[in-house]
């Protein structure tokens, strides 16, 4: 598509860039036509920057070059969305993101479940016992074998449903069995994410 660059006097258009894995914004340039090609060019994103008022390839002095994966351009062609895999921080304060994020990946409502369990699980272990009663924290309290032990059983009601033909209770028993090997991998000191990586290792 060809990107307008007329519509802003200084014939510049905002580039958004995207960790091309975690999907995380991790900052916000603008781009004129040269900046566009060299950044096709070089694979290396590169954007006009307004202060140096001169074409500036992210990374040039620190090393932290966004690699560019793939640019889009929106709806009407006057901005762009970049791809990118970034090769260390993004942000000139050292953060990974310019709005002070992490770069981890995000696995979605999953992950806020993560989240959630851990929270449990720090409950479970503080000594502040006049809270309110949780399932999950009183699990951690119970230790691994007891953990371990709840994913056993829920695999075997996932089989028992997945034999049968109520899709209902197959859910509900796949929904427990995904939920109980959260927390076994958060007793185990583990998460997702290192599920993934071994998934993808294997790839
Ligand atoms: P770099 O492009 O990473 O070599 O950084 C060179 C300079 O560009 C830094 O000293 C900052 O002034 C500026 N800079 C770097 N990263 C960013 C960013 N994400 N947003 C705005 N300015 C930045
Ligand atoms: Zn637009
Ligand atoms: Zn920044
Ligand atoms: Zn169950």
């Amino acid at each position: 598509m060809k990107i307008d660059f007329t519509k802003s006097p200084d014939n510049l258009v905002p580039a958004i860039v995207q960790d091309n894995e975690t999907r995380k914004v991790l900052m916000l340039g603008y781009m004129n036509e040269e900046a566009l090609n060299l950044t096709r060019s070089s694979g290396k994103v590169t954007f006009y920057s307004r202060s140096k008022q001169r074409l500036w390839t992210k990374g040039e002095e620190s090393g932290n070059y966004l690699q560019l994966v793939e640019v889009k351009a929106d709806c009407d062609a006057d901005a762009l969305l970049v791809y990118a895999t970034p090769q260390g921080p993004t942000c000139h304060t050292g953060s990974d993101t310019c709005w002070n994020e992490e770069n981890d990946p995000n696995y979605g409502f999953l992950s806020q479940l993560e989240g959630i369990i851990a929270d449990r699980k720090a409950l479970a272990e503080s000594k502040d016992q006049a809270q309110k009663p949780s399932y999950v924290a009183s699990l951690f309290q119970k230790g691994i074998n007891k953990i371990a032990q709840k994913v056993g059983e829920e695999a075997v009601e996932t089989v028992i449903e997945a034999k049968d033909d109520n899709d209902d209770l197959f859910l509900n028993e796949s929904a427990d069995l995904l939920f109980h090997l959260l927390i076994l991998l958060q007793a185990k000191g583990y998460s997702l994410q290192d599920i993934v990586g071994v998934l993808k290792s294997r790839h």
